[in-house]
């Protein structure tokens, strides 16, 4: 067995796949969910326990537990093989072959941002820099801070990177790959980022994946500039200084969520290094996942103003969506996080986070805010306003406490809040499965399925079903012929064996061939449907004699006759043979 089987077999899909989506039960070998890779509210996401493999049925994805890796975390085949390997123990062996074109690239655009990350660093210590440097002093940043961060400045030349790429033989299409390069109509090269202060971004393991640049003059627009995304760089995917939190996360069961990387600075600064940002992207489902390893915990604590306090709100869904514990920081005299621990201090700060409130309050005080809470009109669209967000609790009994916990902090009745909330459960629980529609018949299904999954039926019937003509016109024939040829060769016939033969329209018939029939595959109705394709088609192949005899014959063809009524005896005698 080669090394990817064998860690195919070793590592459970569900297991793998259910750290990133919530996945639950839907027939005796299927699990469904979310899909993860398209924002839907019906799941149509589906793993397959058997024969390990996932499929969407509304965006279309689907692969084996490496390529979901893959895709999930941006990596290469051979890095997907390594995480598996090291996070489920099954030791990957030293000459495997797996270090692919893929990863080289990939190779040689961590070299580019490490590169990269030097020559900002050199730039802000050199005198180009000063403009830099005189923004930190105002912004208060001290020199261990800079130092810690790895701050640094792209200068104004614009052709800094270029030439240092060059020198070091990168091609142009990994310069411009890396995406700290860009490319001119008439092919000339230049730096993207030009006098900004530049904030690496780094992934989880702490390799350089992308720049933030902060514009040091006013005419600069934007005034943060973020690399693009690349191979290495998924904006929705990563969040800033997460590589360094961890730890402090961990310790402290406790992740704090600010808006920008100077609140990262400024927070870690003070004392607390379990503080992270999403870089100049509104918080998405996967970068919660990515801090949801580390704890359930978060303090979300996003500037005062109207804008941060909607972002705030709207990560709240996503949050608990993900099932984490939510506070919200509110600091006073409407500083952001950075100034609060400059201008108040650390002790400050620690007070803030400890008296920071479950996001239900926060949510519930904005809604009174907007209502008058003493008519009832008011009451109940502060109450239409929250029970959206209460539905979003993963968890049953949390729901129902904060469900009744409404009621009290608005000051309505109970049972009026219960009643609310038991209707949206229903009408969330009745469209919560999208079946796949299949284009294949039901016996169509059984027969691919018994192929699969049942070495000695397909064994009693594998040579009928050759020899049908039937097969030949279904839409699933390709797969039928790939089942013939693995059999030929003597080879496995195993879900990935015949999958990895077909192209992917026929993959997709594959899928739904495996996800509509559950459970075992029942013996005798497979046998009686493979009789009554062959007698079927017999009864096609007589009548088909039969007129082809009665031409002959008035064409005046004797001899051809003679010989078709021969034929014809013959797959009468033989059919009576088979019943008999
Ligand atoms: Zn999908």
């Amino acid at each position: 067995m080669d090394f990817v089987e064998q860690l195919k077999s070793s590592v459970d899909i569900v297991t793998v796949i259910g750290e990133y989506v919530r996945l639950r039960r839907a027939g005796a070998n299927r699990y469904m969910g979310l899909c993860p890779f398209h924002n839907e509210k019906s799941a149509s996401f589906t793993v397959h326990v058997v024969h390990q493999f996932y499929k969407c049925f509304s965006c279309g994805v689907s692969g084996d537990v490496i390529k979901f890796v893959q895709e999930k975390e941006g990596l290469s085949f051979y890095e997907a093989l390594k995480s598996l390997s090291e996070r489920y123990g099954v030791p990957m062996p030293k000459r495997s072959g797996y270090a692919d074109e893929d990863s080289k690239v990939r190779g040689a655009l961590l070299a580019m941002h490490e590169l990269a990350e030097e020559n900002f660093r050199a730039n802000l210590a050199a005198g180009s820099g000063a403009e830099a440097r005189a923004y930190i002093a105002k912004r208060g940043l001290a020199p261990a801070m800079v130092d810690h961060f790895g701050l640094g400045h792209s200068d104004r030349s614009g052709r800094t990177l270029v030439r240092l790429f060059e020198q070091r033989g990168f091609p142009v299409a990994q310069m411009e790959e890396s995406g700290l390069v860009g490319k001119r109509q008439d092919g000339s090269l230049y730096d993207r980022f030009r006098n900004r202060l530049m904030f690496p971004i780094h992934n989880e393991t702490g390799k350089i994946i992308g720049f933030g640049g902060r514009a040091l003059s006013k005419e600069d627009e934007p005034k943060y500039l973020n690399s693009p995304e690349t191979q290495l760089y998924k904006k929705s995917h990563v969040l800033y200084n997460l590589h360094r939190a961890k730890e402090g996360v961990r310790k402290s069961d406790r992740v704090i969520l600010v808006e920008g990387y100077m609140d990262v600075i400024g927070v870690c600064a003070a004392g607390f290094p379990n503080v992270v940002a999403s870089c100049g992207t509104a918080l998405t489902a996967d970068q919660v996942r990515a801090v949801k390893r580390h704890s359930h915990r978060i303090a979300v604590n996003f500037d005062p103003d109207g804008p941060g306090a909607n972002a705030a709100e709207r990560s709240i869904d996503i949050l608990l969506a993900e099932g984490m514990q939510v506070r919200i920081v509110e600091l006073d005299g409407g500083l952001d996080p950075d100034e609060y621990c400059k201008q108040r201090g650390a002790d400050a700060y620690q007070e803030r986070l400890e008296i920071s409130k479950g996001y239900f309050y926060w949510l519930a005080d904005r809604a009174r805010a907007k209502h008058d809470t003493r008519t009832s009109e008011g009451k109940v669209a502060v109450l239409n306003f929250l029970l959206p967000k209460v539905q979003n609790i993963t968890d049953q009994l949390e729901r129902m406490t904060i469900a009744n916990d409404v009621a009290g902090y608005i000051g309505v009745d109970r049972g009026m809040v219960l009643d609310h909330f038991r209707k949206a459960v229903s009408d969330r629980s009745e469209k919560a499965i999208v079946r796949p529609k299949s284009l294949l018949r039901h016996d169509e299904r059984m027969l691919l399925n018994a192929l699969l999954s049942d070495a000695e039926l397909r064994g009693e019937v594998i040579g009928t079903l050759r020899s049908l003509r039937t097969i030949e016109t279904l839409p699933s024939r390709r797969i039928f012929q790939a089942i013939f040829t693995i059999e030929d060769a003597g080879g496995r016939v195993g879900f990935d064996e015949i999958n990895g033969r077909l192209e992917e329209a026929d993959q997709d018939l594959l899928a739904q061939a495996v996800l509509n029939e559950d459970g075992e595959v029942a013996r005798e109705e497979v046998i009686a449907s493979v009789i009554s394709m062959q007698r079927s088609e017999q009864q096609n192949l007589r009548g088909d004699l039969k007129s082809r005899i009665g031409e002959a014959e008035r064409a005046g063809h004797f001899d051809e006759a003679v010989r078709l009524t021969m034929e014809l005896q013959g797959l009468e005698r033989a059919e009576r043979g088979r019943r008999q």
